[in-house]
């Protein structure tokens, strides 16, 4: 960036992170002249949405004149319905990362401090960091897993706004039932807790993973003057629709939702995503059978892969999942091995963050992109990188 246009920025701005997306499958097939891909570094649904959805798309460009619902009434409103909560406690988003971004916007002025860990989802760092909030970042436990002393312990201080990931991207470790308990009695009041679910489908099948929305209830229903808190979820990872971008949050008051709706882009969900996340909510058995699948083949590949640390590639660590994905110790520089990785098609998302550059992420994908993943993994141990 040239520093005559650094000039005219906000100071917070310039040193952002650029977030890192990745590659897309065009760009690894044009460099590497691979035809097939497998696309293993974004967490996405391999077996996509509900055909529920394709119907529902179908004679949608016949409305495309028209607005969007600017409140996602239908939407709210059956979300709302199974989830227990009011209407006016749910707020939808253009993605979960919009409602990120507007709690960001509606609650945090320059000097505030936000609490998180890293390695983390990148926008709970970036976001704060935008309206000029001091970010706390905690360090997992020697074993990969939530360090929950240290999060109690940063609690007491008393941050203005948590940002906790359970389970959590890009480790896959999580928060059970007592040590969220332990975390909700380190709340102070004057703390706002946001919890992101963003794979609260496949983690409710791990054992210990707790309700928390039922917590954060009963916490709430327990005691005066209580912080308010949001728990966040999106339409992206198990429903299978993270092209056209829907997340919600479901919030402890309708005011914060107000105060959400201050800063909200007016028709931040088009019309599309409207009718597809409305569609894919009214086919749940079709998304937990293709979550069902995704969380048996984690553990067998997960599996394979504790074989190919018992044999070719000593030093490989494979950090206990909860979500879709696996994150990877691979014992040696990231930056070779995706190099590797990609000239044989397969994308991961290698970590850059100091600290973490031994490590890749993995998502779970069909079973014939995971076979191509450890048999690729075998070929580069072999040296045949
Ligand atoms: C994928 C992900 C999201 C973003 O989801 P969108 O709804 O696609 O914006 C949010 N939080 C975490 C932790 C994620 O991994």
């Amino acid at each position: 960036m040239s520093a005559a246009i650094h000039a005219f920025a906000r100071p917070e701005v310039p040193p952002l992170p650029p977030y890192n997306a990745g590659l897309s499958s065009d760009a690894v097939r044009a460099r590497y002249g691979v035809s097939e891909i497998a696309r293993l570094a974004s967490n996405e649904n391999p077996y996509g949405p509900s055909p529920a959805v394709a119907r529902a798309l179908v004679d949608l460009a016949a409305r495309a004149g028209t607005y969007p619902d600017a409140n996602s009434t239908a939407l709210r409103a059956a979300i709302a319905q199974r989830t227990g909560a009011q209407p006016g406690e749910v707020v939808i988003g253009n993605g979960s990362e919009d409602i990120l971004q507007m709690l960001c916007q509606a609650l945090l002025s320059p000097g505030d401090r936000v609490l998180t860990q890293r390695p983390a989802f990148g926008l709970h760092e970036i976001y704060p960091r935008m309206m000029g909030a001091q970010v706390e970042l905690l360090t997992l436990t020697p074993e990969l897993g939530f360090d929950v002393d240290a999060w109690c312990a940063a609690l007491a201080r008393g941050p203005k706004v948590v940002m906790l990931a359970n389970p959590s991207n890009p480790v896959g470790c999580m928060f059970d039932a007592a040590d969220f308990a332990r975390l909700l009695a380190a709340v102070p009041a004057g703390t706002l807790l946001v919890v992101d679910e963003a794979y609260y489908e496949y983690a409710r099948l791990a054992p210990g993973y707790p309700d928390v929305l039922a917590l954060l209830r009963a916490w709430q229903a327990a005691g005066e003057g209580r912080s308010p808190w949001i728990v966040l979820r999106t339409f992206s990872k198990a429903w299978g629709l993270a092209g056209l971008r829907v997340g919600y949050g479901i919030a402890s008051d309708a005011a914060l939702v107000q105060l959400l709706d201050r800063v909200r882009t007016p028709f931040n969900v088009n019309l599309a995503a409207q009718a597809a996340a409305l569609a894919a909510w009214g086919d749940e058995a079709f998304m937990a059978q293709a979550v069902a699948r995704t969380v048996q083949q984690r553990e067998a590949l997960a599996a394979q892969l504790r074989a190919l640390a018992g044999s070719v590639w000593p030093g490989l660590r494979i950090a206990p999942s909860a979500a879709n994905f696996l994150f990877v110790d691979l014992g040696r520089a990231n930056a070779p091995v995706n190099e590797a990785l990609l000239a044989r098609g397969i994308i991961v998302k290698p970590w850059k963050e100091p600290g973490f550059e031994t490590f890749i992420r993995v998502s779970v994908g069909t079973d014939a992109d995971n076979a191509r993943f450890v048999q690729a993994l075998a070929e580069i141990a072999g040296g045949q990188g």
